[in-house]
């Protein structure tokens, strides 16, 4: 088509293959430069129920829903004697009630897949090293296959690099998180959990018995595999001669995990991934916007990472549709601000998940089934849903629930 716009993103993870996939239904060429050949390995297995409608939006539902994967229904919160369950189906806000546990290695493909059924082109293993954005039009500088470099131009560039954090590097966008340093270790094992022990719709989040700053998580996969995984500040980790060990002993410190697992074969390696908690000073620029962690990234505990990258996509294309067409945009307004709403709801959350202040209410055992409701809201990432007052006022509303869980227990 003579004049039609032309999009490079950086990146096929979920925020690239939807940006992907919306701008060519909006009509505009997206192309993909991807540095790996994909399927490729990722952290971040449980999805959320609001990001089935940016999965929507972008055409890939059905695909999604064919695949197979592992059916999410809520989370199961467990400390010692505690025991707390989120339903999606009883959430304040409308829309899914239900989302799924994927590997990422299959379900980043499906999703890069769907995008080009779109029209998207991807190049795969084509690594972005460069980028000028001082012309008239961006301009980026790429090694392809075969190291082999050369310069491609674009009307915008879309950075959807994930912790490969392209642009924020080049242009000097990045700036530290408020979060201090974690570190997670992780794994895939065949779990042999006997069959009505464990109800595998549900994310088990479980805190420590004792260090309530370090949890675990178990995500159940639909072939008898889970991802199990656990965070904490480095120290504790550092604590035991290396990650293996330091994994097979906090698993073996925590009973209810223990008892669901005595026949697990632990078959893969022990991964670690540590300080992944990253900001930016500015998610907008002349000619580039940043997508999903190449801007900011909080924190694994409630599953929030693919969700905002999604959301982030599906913003960023509607304002570049309405700039192409001339149309005033204004990125601070129309994205960074939009975008930046639902991220501090998710980090008054976390925040106050690591105070200690959130599991409080997550475990007390009064909760009032309509205040449960918007908790659950936000656990299935519905944060911009400003209906919810727990959404609009999250940091206000939440210190007030915390200190009635914790006066009345
Ligand atoms: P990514 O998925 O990281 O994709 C980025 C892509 O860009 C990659 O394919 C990469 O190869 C490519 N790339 C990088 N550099 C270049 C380059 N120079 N040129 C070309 N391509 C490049 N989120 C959840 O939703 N649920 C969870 O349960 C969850 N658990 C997590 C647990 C941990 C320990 C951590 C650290 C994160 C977790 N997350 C989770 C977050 C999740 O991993 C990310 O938020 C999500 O993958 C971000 O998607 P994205 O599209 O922004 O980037």
């Amino acid at each position: 088509m003579v004049g039609q716009k032309k999009v490079i993103i950086i990146g096929a993870g979920p925020s690239g293959s939807i940006a992907g996939a919306l701008l060519q239904k909006k009509g505009y060429q997206a192309v993909i430069l991807e540095r790996e050949k994909f399927p490729r390995f990722s952290i971040g297995e449980s999805l959320l129920p609001q990001c089935m409608e940016f999965i929507e939006q972008a055409g890939m539902l059905q695909a999604v829903r064919d695949a197979g994967f592992q059916l999410k229904t809520g989370a199961d919160f467990l400390h010692n004697d505690k025991h707390s369950e989120f339903y999606f189906s009883d959430k304040f806000s409308p829309g899914f009630n239900s989302t799924y546990q994927v590997q990422r290695a299959r379900f980043d493909a499906l999703l890069a897949t769907e995008a080009q059924r779109q029209g998207c082109v991807i190049y795969w293993q084509h690594q972005v090293l460069g980028a000028d954005f001082s012309g008239d039009q961006p301009m980026l500088t790429v090694a392809d296959e075969q190291a082999v470099t050369y310069q491609v131009e674009a009307d915008f560039v879309l950075d959807a690099s994930g912790f490969g954090r392209v642009l924020p590097r080049l242009l000097n966008l990045e700036s530290p998180s408020n979060f201090p340093v974690r570190q997670a270790l992780f794994t895939h094992i065949e779990d042999r959990i006997s069959c009505g022990r464990y109800d595998r719709n549900q994310i088990r989040i479980i805190v420590h018995p004792d260090i309530t700053d370090v949890w675990y998580w178990l995500i159940p996969f639909s072939n008898g595999r889970c991802s199990l995984g656990i965070v904490g500040e480095p120290d504790v980790f550092n604590a035991f001669e290396g990650n293996q060990q330091a994994f097979h002993a906090l698993v073996a410190q925590e009973p209810t995990l223990s008892a669901l697992l005595p026949n697990a074969i632990f078959d893969t390696p022990i991964n670690s991934i540590k300080g992944y908690s990253a900001n930016v000073s500015a998610l907008f620029g002349k000619g580039y916007a940043l997508l999903g962690n190449a801007g900011e990234f909080l924190d694994p505990v409630f599953s929030s990472g693919v969700t905002i990258a999604m959301k982030s996509a599906s913003l960023a294309a509607d304002v570049l549709d309405r700039q192409f067409n001339d149309q005033p945009v204004d990125w601070q307004r129309d994205f960074a601000e939009p975008l930046q709403k639902g991220v501090d709801t998710f980090r008054t959350y976390v925040t106050a998940w690591y105070k200690g202040g959130l599991q409080d209410v997550i475990f007390y055992d009064q909760q009032q089934p309509n205040i449960k409701a918007m908790i659950c809201s936000i656990l299935a990432g519905y944060v911009w849903d400003e209906s919810n007052p727990y959404v609009k006022n999250s940091q206000p509303r939440l210190d007030t629930l915390v200190e009635l869980c914790r006066t009345t227990v």
